[in-house]
């Protein structure tokens, strides 16, 4: 019965017209090789909405100056939108912008923690602790800093699910390890990392943690505030933004410590030939002209993300991914890796006999796009054995019928291979 005075619940969240925000994306509407395309690649990088292509294109028409320099009216135009990008990523990470550092990626945001942080102050007996899961752009900065400080890399294992082994994990840090650095979510396996968890076990023994969140962000909310780790490092392309943008949020105790990575333009507050008074930060690790038309791009795609609403676009990858999964389940002689409980729409597999290369190229001459390869995780291949994978990584607007177009495609190649 209802009481007059219950209050009232609050309102159910809006449903998504999801063939409305497919038709955002103009790609998505091609032919290849004379199908409709499928494009099953977006962790590779993800599709770009109207949106976002349009912001890059008014930029170069109406905006076009450099940020941060000139004092005509572009200029601050130009500098206006590239710092609202800034503020539209700390709002949807909950973080404050000024901890924010834009850089062209993840790749550069982990490098510049492995020169600006770790190289002053690691040295011989100290170690770096990486997971078994980790991209290649987590392991080979660390490999360099490791090679000259006089450090060591130990590596936290995973089970043969493809999610990481706890105990070990919490073992492994021992008093020597400094830095631990973890993948939010693996671009091979999908596997979600308890990250909070680990940031809390890797707080308590006073080890940093750089957490790569290339491919959380695209799938669901994060809040790095809550994660509670030192380092987080993302990048735009896989999100709806343009390529060459991404960031590296540290706390701010750690950049105030931190000597820039690359001089130049931008990252100072005056130059004599005596020395240089160097920017705060994050200014002061943003030298030379950056990619102000992708950021201003990152910063609209981020507002297109948060306006759909980050837990609707993984409860709709979750449905998309338990249909792809369960459509794969009836392959015969396919193999999954990667089955972890928490996981992201991403799904690796090999077809026994078929090598991946030869399945994802004749899966392109049906329209549908696969990567092949391995997928800048040679130590996670060692684990399993195989040279590569193919990988059909979801974004929210794939649809239930491209997940039954590409399972079509699939038997039909598979009979070609076999
Ligand atoms: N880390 C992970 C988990 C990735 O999937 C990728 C991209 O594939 C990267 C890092 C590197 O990102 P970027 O090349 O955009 O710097």
């Amino acid at each position: 019965m209802n009481r007059p005075d219950a209050p009232s619940p609050p309102p159910a969240p809006a449903a998504v017209d999801w063939a409305a925000v497919r038709a955002d994306f103009p790609l998505l509407t091609r032919e290849v090789n004379g199908k409709p395309l499928v494009y099953l690649d977006s962790a590779n990088t993800g599709q770009k909405p109207r949106a976002v292509i349009e912001a890059v294109d008014d930029f170069y028409r109406r905006h076009n100056a450099n940020v941060s320099r000139a004092v005509h009216t572009l200029g601050s135009e130009a500098t206006e939108r590239y710092e609202a990008t800034r503020a539209a990523l700390a709002r949807h990470l909950n973080v404050r912008a000024d901890e924010l550092v834009l850089t062209s990626g993840t790749t550069f945001a982990i490098n510049l923690v492995a020169y600006s942080w770790a190289l002053p102050r690691l040295k011989p007996g100290d170690a770096i602790l990486l997971t078994r899961m980790e991209h290649h752009a987590n392991i080979v900065p660390w490999q360099l800093v490791a090679e000259r400080t006089g450090a060591t890399i130990k590596v936290a294992e995973i089970t043969p699910q493809g999610t990481l082994d706890l105990d070990a994990l919490f073992a492994a840090m021992t008093p020597e390890v400094r830095l631990l650095g973890v993948t939010h979510v693996s671009n091979v396996l999908g596997t979600i990392n308890p990250v909070r968890e680990i940031c809390r076990e890797a707080r308590r023994r006073g080890i940093v943690t750089v957490v790569d969140g290339s491919q959380a962000l695209p799938h669901m909310p994060v809040d790095i505030a809550a994660i509670g780790c030192d380092f987080y490092a993302l990048t735009g392309h896989k999100m709806c933004g343009p390529t060459g943008t991404g960031a590296l949020w540290a706390r701010r105790e750690h950049l105030a410590a931190m000597p820039p990575f690359l001089g130049g333009g931008e990252m100072i507050k005056e130059v004599r030939f005596e020395g240089t008074v160097f920017n705060d930060p994050p200014h002061r690790f943003e030298a030379g002209t950056p990619n102000i038309a992708g950021h201003i791009g990152l910063g609209v795609a981020v507002e297109y993300l948060a306006a759909l609403g980050m837990e609707r676009v993984a409860a709709r990858e979750a449905e998309l991914l338990a249909h792809l999964t369960e459509e794969l389940g009836r392959i015969e002689g396919l193999r999954i890796f990667g089955t972890a409980p928490e996981k992201a729409a991403v799904v690796s597999f090999l077809v026994e006999g078929a090598h991946a290369h030869d399945l994802a190229t004749l899966l392109d001459l049906e329209g549908v796009a696969v990567r092949s390869g391995h997928h800048c995780a040679h130590p996670l291949m060692q684990f399993y054995g195989v040279p590569a994978t193919c990988r059909a990584s979801l974004a929210f607007y794939n649809t239930h019928a491209e997940i039954e177009a590409f399972v079509a495609a699939m038997q039909k190649v598979r009979k070609l291979l076999l």
